[in-house]
């Protein structure tokens, strides 16, 4: 049996909002089993569980909310705790958004892997896919279909030199997650960040936090972490959106030119009809992201 995970002890960081430019305090906190991934607004003590029917928004980034709370930019955290194999925790959050930090998910990989992983007295469940579950709007689609293992590939293509026809595939059961995607960092077109800070959002949007990109290349002065960092970072993002679905996928994601809208709707047409999955205790290792990053983990917590 593969047990359930979750923090050895509370952590806390403190981190600029992408898109309030504001300071937001983020404590991550152990959770019970079956609990599961929940946010707290701790100014307004509001709880959000981190589910798909709780999402609110998909512009610019993965908006969830319960009433008049919300949280945004939560994918990049969900990605780091979906990643280390953590199906439990309740993080607070002191703002409506989760600090963007260096617009990656390495940042929380530390802080998680500094908390330390605990595993839990109870198996693991994860959402086996039976059938094939696709959504498509023109030429850019998404789709899940039925693999042994957990795997994301993504084909990225843009109207942009660094960004024509690029596809990569990570198979999570051989690949780190916390080597191959966690160091990726969001993207944006110089131009479309203008725009953005000029309608005000993106406000803490700066060089240190994102990859940016003018009509030809990359201006960040320090370059790129990877050579196809903006598609690894496509593969942080969906990971993040379909933990959307509550627990771990065993199965295979394909996409091209998909974000956070066509994830949502994915994870949204894969919950509509229970005969495209089968919630099963996981048995046996390899099947999801935490094979990989189990071993590693368990050094932090001696
Ligand atoms: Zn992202």
């Amino acid at each position: 049996m593969i047990a359930q995970r979750t923090l050895d002890h509370s952590i806390r960081c403190s981190g600029i909002g992408l898109h309030s430019g504001r300071k937001i305090q983020l404590i991550l906190h152990p959770a019970p089993e079956d609990s599961g991934i929940a946010f707290v607004r701790s100014d307004l003590g509001i709880e959000i569980p981190a589910t798909s029917g709780h999402v609110t928004d998909t512009r610019l980034c993965t908006t969830i909310g319960n009433g008049k709370a919300s949280v945004s930019t939560v994918e990049h955290l969900l990605s780091a705790l979906a990643g280390l194999g953590v199906d439990n925790a309740r993080i607070e959050v002191s703002g409506p958004e989760v600090p963007i930090m260096d617009g990656s998910s390495a940042p929380f990989v530390f802080l998680i892997q500094c908390a330390g992983i605990r595993e839990q007295a109870k198996a693991k469940k994860v959402m086996r896919i039976l059938r094939r579950v696709e959504v498509s709007d023109g030429d850019k689609y998404c789709a899940l279909r039925p693999a042994a293992g957990f795997k994301i590939a993504y084909h990225l293509d843009y109207d942009h030199p660094l960004l024509r026809n690029r596809r990569v595939e990570i198979d999570f059961s051989r690949q780190a997650y916390t080597r191959e995607i966690s160091r990726a960092r969001t993207f944006g077109f110089l131009h479309e960040i203008e725009a953005l800070q000029k309608a005000g959002l993106a406000l803490g949007g700066s060089l240190e936090n994102a990859i940016v990109l003018d009509s030809h290349r990359v201006i960040n002065e320090g370059g790129l972490r990877y050579e196809d960092e903006c598609v690894r970072h496509k593969i942080l993002d969906t990971l993040g959106d379909l933990a959307l679905a509550g627990m771990p996928i065993v199965g295979a994601f394909e996409g091209k030119r998909t974000g956070h809208e066509m994830n949502h709707c994915l994870v949204e047409a894969l919950l509509a009809d229970p005969s495209n999955f089968r919630i099963e205790e996981l048995q046996a290792a390899g099947q999801t992201t935490e094979n990989s990053e189990i071993e590693k983990a368990r050094p932090q917590q001696a």
